[in-house]
């Protein structure tokens, strides 16, 4: 376990606003003015320290939640997005051009992996898709034109745990960036600290945990994000995907909250993972020590936030996973609906939603059952209560 902790990193940047409000104020504006002409000359070659031009760039609601984004990782800097999907985007597009190899795991996000395996074609990005959790296949994958190694913490939806600072060996050995996505894992990993060059994030998971909008992060050194907003060439500057200012400000104040949330969503997926069990229906989940990567997640975590608010179980068809679930649904247990990371329980069939993208055989490969249903556990209160609620649709359905 590690010694870093986010959430003493976080609580470390305070902010007293211009009208000393403990919250920072939202800043309303897209465009911003200067007292002289040469000044904003110099601040659009980025030459002027705290001069603001225009929010596509940088904004001040943005720039609150992105120093505090960036404590919380242990990182230089932060830029903070529109969706999970612009953060990740980009930063592949930042690392990655024509005649470039990259190497994913065959197990990201469906969204990344549709995006790496059919949008990438068009850039002449070549990619391979392995298991991350078998370094002698990455390190085989590597090429002399390998530019990025791209993964999850923890993946979608089997939650096999990547081990980072062994992939950070094989980035080295054959000269590539090193990108985690840590969406599902805020604070309980910390990637940057473990070796990865870049953090990203779908905020609208964990991190804002209210399911009320959509947004993203790059966490990494100065010079990535100042490359990636450069006003000639990075990406995220002319492609454009920005966050706005009220949902920077939003997000910020559900940030400080999230260490909380985190050790609830952990100590509530614990209590169902192991009540499963009991009753044997088999859970998946990596604080078990019977997990295949338990060792591994322990060895990298952070300490006091537990191993995280996703479980699996397996249902064996489609058929009977969608039973269950609407039963779920209707008994107000959580909601039938994709995402993760909310204060209530969501429940969703992954093969037939969220890993939709990926092909009948990866997922084969993977080992996903089409009748995997994967709980992204809420905060509730009395989770024997829902235990024996949802043993009592598992009774109704003659599923135990
Ligand atoms: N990364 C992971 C691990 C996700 O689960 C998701 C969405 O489900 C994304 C990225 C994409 O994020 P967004 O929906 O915010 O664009």
């Amino acid at each position: 376990m590690n010694k870093f902790d986010p959430a003493t990193a976080l609580a470390a940047v305070q902010r007293i606003s211009a009208e000393r409000g403990v919250n920072p104020s939202i800043n309303d504006s897209a465009t911003f003015t200067f007292e002289h002409g040469q000044t904003m000359t110099d601040t659009f070659h980025g030459e002027t320290e705290g001069m603001y031009l225009y929010s596509r760039h940088w904004n001040p609601s943005a720039t609150a939640l992105c120093n505090a984004l960036a404590a919380m990782e242990g990182t230089e800097s932060a830029w903070c997005t529109g969706s999970g999907m612009s953060a990740i985007t980009c930063t592949l597009l930042q690392c990655l051009q024509n005649g470039d190899h990259c190497i994913a795991s065959m197990t990201v996000y469906g969204g990344t992996f549709a995006f790496l395996n059919n949008y990438c074609k068009r850039f002449g990005i070549d990619v391979t898709f392995v298991d991350s959790t078998d370094l002698d296949e990455v390190k085989s994958a590597c090429r002399p034109n390998t530019k990025v190694i791209y993964t999850e913490t923890m993946s979608n939806p089997l939650l096999r745990i990547s081990n980072i600072k062994k992939l950070r060996k094989v980035a080295d050995e054959c000269g590539a960036k090193l990108i985690v996505d840590n969406t599902f894992t805020p604070m309980i990993f910390s990637p940057h600290k473990l070796g990865a060059d870049i953090v990203v994030y779908s905020m609208t998971k964990f991190i804002n945990g209210k399911n009320d909008c959509v947004a993203g992060a790059i966490c990494a050194d100065a010079e990535f994000i100042n490359a990636l907003i450069d006003v000639n060439n990075g990406t995220a500057m002319l492609l454009g995907p920005v966050l706005d200012s009220f949902r920077a400000t939003s997000i910020l104040k559900n940030l400080y909250t999230l260490h909380i949330r985190m050790q609830q969503h952990s100590k509530n997926a614990m209590y169902l993972a192991k009540k499963f069990n009991e009753i044997g229906i088999k859970a998946n989940y990596p604080g078990l020590k019977e997990h295949i990567d338990h060792d591994t997640i322990v060895e990298q975590m952070n300490y006091g936030y537990g191993f995280g608010g996703m479980i699996t179980i397996d249902m064996i068809t489609a058929e009977r996973a969608n039973a269950l679930m609407e039963l779920m649904q209707k008994k107000g247990i959580g909601f039938l609906a994709v995402s993760l990371g909310y204060f209530r329980t969501l429940f969703s069939c992954s093969g037939k939603s969220t890993s939709s993208e990926v092909p009948d055989e990866i997922q084969h490969k993977m080992g996903m059952s089409e009748g995997l249903v994967r709980y992204s556990v809420g905060l509730d209160n009395d989770i024997e209560h829902t235990f024996n609620a949802i043993t009592e649709c598992l009774k109704e359905l003659k599923f135990i």
